[in-house]
């Protein structure tokens, strides 16, 4: 029985898992190794800090930055909260006490979300 996989190369794949496409057109949220990391694998840690002069600041951690856009995250969370922010070392700061709006505009986006 010689040759019974000749003509079969034993390729993987080029198409996504997910989203079907060929990979190089795949836009689907995947981590700096290529492994696919949608929202719902990921857990946004909300965190309440205090800064010197004795302002709050929400902080949110957790989030994959490849497979995750931060800076559109931030962009919306700014605008439900109402206040300024950053992204600081993969982290998303907030000015003020926002932990319960962002955790219903993270859990909305398919982010699993634990207020700390
Ligand atoms: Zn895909």
């Amino acid at each position: 029985m010689a040759g019974l996989f000749d003509g079969t190369p034993l390729e993987r794949p080029v198409t996504c898992e997910t989203c079907g496409k060929p990979l190089a057109d795949c836009r689907c949220p995947r981590d700096a190794s290529g492994r696919l990391l949608p929202p719902g694998k990921q857990t946004a840690r909300i965190l309440l800090e205090k800064r010197s002069g004795g302002k709050w600041v929400t902080r949110i951690a957790g989030l994959d930055p490849c497979a995750s856009d931060l800076g559109d995250l931030l962009h919306q969370l700014k605008h439900r909260c109402a206040a300024g922010g950053a992204v600081q070392d993969d982290h998303i700061l907030i000015q003020g006490d926002h932990r319960e709006a962002a955790g219903e505009m993270l859990a909305a986006a398919g982010y699993r979300v634990r207020i700390q």
